[in-house]
C-alpha cells in the first residue's frame, strides 16, 4: 500500500512555480497592487515555506489543502482589515493569533523541521498589515491550487496487454483512490510528465484558476470564507499512457472525475 507518509513522494514541485503567479494575475489578482501576492503564490516553493526531505510544510498539496487555504485566506483578510500587525504564534498565547494549523510535519529530522517552522514565523511577525495580508494570501492561493494539482485522487490500472476498459484487458496491478502526486511514481515518469503538467487532466488547471478567480471576488468584498470543499462529480474519464518496449511494454489507464468546487461564503 502506498501512503502520503511515503517519504518518496515529493509535496512541493506541484504546477511548476511560475504557474502560481500566472494564475493568479489572470484571475483577480492581476496589476502592480497584487505584485505582492503573486511573488508569495511563488515563495511557496522557497525556504521556509517549501517541503524539503526533512519536513513537509502545510502551503502545498496536503490532503486538508483545502482546509489551510481557506484559513489562510481568512487570516489574510484578518490583516487586511486590521490597523495594528497581528502577531502570530503556534501556541496559545493570549492577545495573539494561532496559526497553529500551519504546523510543519516532521518527515527525518525535528530540528530542522523547528526552525523552518520558526523561520516562517519570523517572516510574517513585526510586518505591517498590508504585508502580512499579501504575504498569507499569496501563500492561501498556491496552497488551494496545489491542491488540484496534486492532491485530487484518480484509480490507476496497469495491464500487460491493453488500456483499461478495452477488450481483453488482464489487469496487472490497480490502485484505486491515490492522490495525483502517486501517480508518476507508479508509472516510472518524470513529475513533469503527468502530475505538473498543466495539459494532462487540465480541468485541476482550470479549476484552480476558477477557484482563484472566486477567491479574488471575495477578498474585494473583504468576504470571509466559512468552508470551502471540492468533490469529485460527473462521468468517469480516462488518460491512456504505455510505457516500456517489446515484452515490458506496460497500458496504463488513468480513470478520474472532475472536482467540482463549492465555496460558503459570510456575507458582510
Ligand atoms: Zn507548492
Amino acid at each position: 500500500m502506498f501512503s502520503i507518509l511515503n517519504m518518496k513522494f515529493d509535496f512541493d514541485s506541484l504546477f511548476p512555480t511560475t504557474t502560481h503567479p500566472k494564475i493568479c494575475e489572470k484571475n483577480g489578482f492581476g496589476g502592480k497592487k497584487f505584485a505582492p501576492v503573486r511573488k508569495w503564490s511563488k515563495k511557496a516553493d522557497k525556504y521556509p515555506c517549501k517541503s524539503s526531505r526533512f519536513y513537509s510544510a502545510p502551503f502545498h498539496a496536503r490532503n486538508n489543502a483545502l482546509s489551510i487555504g481557506r484559513k489562510l485566506y481568512n487570516l489574510a483578510l484578518k490583516a487586511k482589515l486590521s490597523d495594528e500587525p497581528l502577531e502570530f504564534t503556534f501556541g496559545g498565547e493570549e492577545g495573539k493569533t494561532s496559526v497553529d494549523f500551519l504546523k510543519y510535519n516532521n518527515k527525518t529530522n525535528p530540528e530542522k523541521t523547528l526552525r523552518a517552522q520558526n523561520d516562517f514565523l519570523s517572516l510574517i511577525n513585526n510586518k505591517a498589515p498590508a504585508f502580512q495580508a499579501y504575504a498569507l494570501l499569496g501563500l492561501a492561493l498556491h496552497t488551494v491550487q496545489d491542491y488540484f494539482a496534486h492532491a485530487v485522487r484518480v484509480d490507476l490500472f496497469c495491464a500487460r496487454n491493453n488500456y483499461y476498459f478495452f477488450e481483453g484487458f488482464i489487469p496487472v496491478s490497480e490502485y484505486k483512490n491515490i492522490p495525483v502526486y502517486e501517480v508518476d511514481e507508479l508509472i516510472g515518469v518524470s513529475n513533469n510528465d503527468i502530475e505538473d503538467n498543466i495539459r494532462v487532466m487540465s480541468w485541476r488547471y482550470n479549476a484552480a484558476c476558477r477557484l482563484t478567480s472566486a477567491l479574488s471576488e471575495m477578498w474585494k468584498s473583504n468576504r470571509e470564507i466559512d468552508s470551502l470543499t471540492a468533490e469529485p462529480t460527473g462521468s468517469v474519464k480516462f488518460y491512456k499512457r504505455t510505457k516500456g518496449l517489446l515484452s515490458r511494454k506496460k497500458f496504463w489507464t488513468i480513470a478520474y472525475k472532475e472536482y467540482g468546487c463549492e465555496i460558503n461564503k459570510t456575507s458582510v
